[in-house]
């Protein structure tokens, strides 16, 4: 079995030949937990959890290494953790519980790895050292820089050159860097931001150096896949390739793979516009396998509009599968099913196929061969549905946490403070009451 895959940096299919069948590498940017992720954090997810799955169809179970990462410091974790008056640590983790309850509803694998980029700050000194070392990166005002212009293939990417990144904006200018188009690699943390002692003061790493050091901690120097979405093609992925290249001298990753964007009424979904839809409430509406699929009628590679349409058309769908959903003995697969996975993930032919299969089966209802090709296809997308709608865990100790945290606000007269609190705690889908007695709060 040979897979197909777009390649952003060649911009072509190509057949994926792994430097070592027996290891196959893969790394995907995972979220940054500010918030609860919404579906557009999801895509990305749900696409390579396929691509994983499929890799270890082929390579084997155990010849597959997949790493997917959690953000768990940046700027916006910060600046939500100080708007709360909490610590970062406290947001990450009440995020993080969702984020995990939801993958395991949406039946997502466990990555061999999900490393949290806080656990790798001396992996990252020691390359942002090795880079100043290697005259690539500069000190200047607690910052450390890499110099974009002294790596030859900056750009090759996103094919912008130098003059594309500047002309157009894409970059800030600040007075401590050289060339507008320098990037961070390290930077100093302002009072009462977390930090971590460096060679340059204390201070934080910047987002880029995060991925860039996890991957060569975790899967080597060169890697078989690294995948995210489209919009982390410039600056992330430009500047990870740049960082680790220089700091190696060897190509970072052979596959580049990008899932586009997820539209709501035609809209880019960002949760600055504000029309997300937060997994977390569609998982209490709707059966996980309906919002799978939902995710999968478009190709990775096209953006996919999401819309209440397309879940009662997956809704549909689902509810005429249920009933065909028996325990197979045997573990064969479809291979036109396979075929349109195994051509850069075709998930619409995919889900087709299993749909014709299903027409197949309603004329020959007893025929196992078809049966098991169903189910295992099912299986394979981890796919199958589960007749109920996840009742959600909530975090009760936060929650009854951040109700304390919003009486003291109260108490010492801080009303913008007691209204975020509660508007955050309404976004979580929490609403307060205030009694005689104190505060309560129920589901909404
Ligand atoms: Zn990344």
């Amino acid at each position: 079995m040979n897979i197909n895959l777009f390649n952003t940096l060649t911009k072509k299919k190509e057949k994926l030949i792994p430097i070592n069948s027996s290891a196959v590498k893969m790394y995907a940017c995972g979220p940054t937990l500010y918030s609860n992720p919404h579906i557009g954090n999801f895509r990305p997810i749900i696409v390579f959890d396929i691509l994983f799955r499929v890799l270890r169809l082929i390579f084997g179970e155990d010849s597959v290494r997949y790493v997917r990462n959690i953000t768990d410091i940046d700027d916006k974790i910060i600046d939500k953790a100080n708007e709360l008056k909490i610590s970062t640590d406290e947001l990450v983790n009440s995020t993080q519980k969702i984020y995990q309850q939801n993958l395991s509803s949406l039946s997502i694998l466990s990555p061999t790895y999900e490393p949290k980029a806080t656990d790798y700050i001396s992996k990252m000194i020691e390359m942002i050292t090795s880079l100043i070392e290697k005259k690539y990166a500069y000190v200047s005002e607690g910052h450390v820089l890499f110099e974009a212009k002294k790596f030859k293939g900056y750009g090759s990417l996103s094919k912008f050159s130098l003059k594309d990144i500047i002309s157009g904006a894409r970059v800030e200018v600040a007075d401590y860097k050289k060339n507008p188009e320098d990037f961070v690699l390290w930077k100093p943390s302002k009072t009462n931001e977390p930090h971590w002692d460096s060679p340059w003061g204390n201070g934080r790493p910047g987002w880029h150096i995060e991925c860039s050091a996890m991957i060569s901690e975790l899967l080597g120097e060169t890697i078989d896949i690294h995948a995210g979405g489209i919009d982390l093609i410039f600056p992330h992925h430009e500047n990870e390739i740049a960082q680790s290249t220089c700091c190696h001298d060897k190509k970072m990753s052979n596959f580049w793979l990008h899932n586009g964007f997820i539209n709501f009424k035609g809209e880019k979904m960002s949760k600055s516009l504000g029309n997300t839809s937060i997994v977390n409430d569609l998982l209490s509406k709707h059966d996980p396998a309906v919002l799978k699929y939902s995710l999968l009628t478009t190709h990775y590679r096209q953006p996919l509009d999401f819309s209440n349409d397309l879940i009662s058309y997956s809704e549909n769908i689902i509810n005429k599968w249920r009933e065909h959903i028996k325990e197979v003995n045997s573990k064969e697969l479809d291979s036109e099913f396979v075929n349109a996975l195994l051509d850069d993930l075709n998930t619409p032919k995919a889900l087709m196929r299993l749909q014709q299969i299903i027409a197949n089966i309603k004329k020959d209802k007893n025929n196992d061969d078809l049966l098991a090709h169903f189910n295992n296809g099912l299986s394979l997308l981890g796919l199958n549905p589960s007749f109920n709608k996840t009742d959600l865990k909530l975090d009760k100790e936060f929650i009854e946490n951040m109700i304390s945290r919003r009486q003291e606000a109260k108490k010492d007269k801080d009303f913008e403070l007691a209204d975020k609190i509660r508007n955050e705690l309404f976004k979580q889908g929490i609403v307060l009451e205030d009694t005689k007695n104190g505060t309560t709060w129920k589901k909404n």
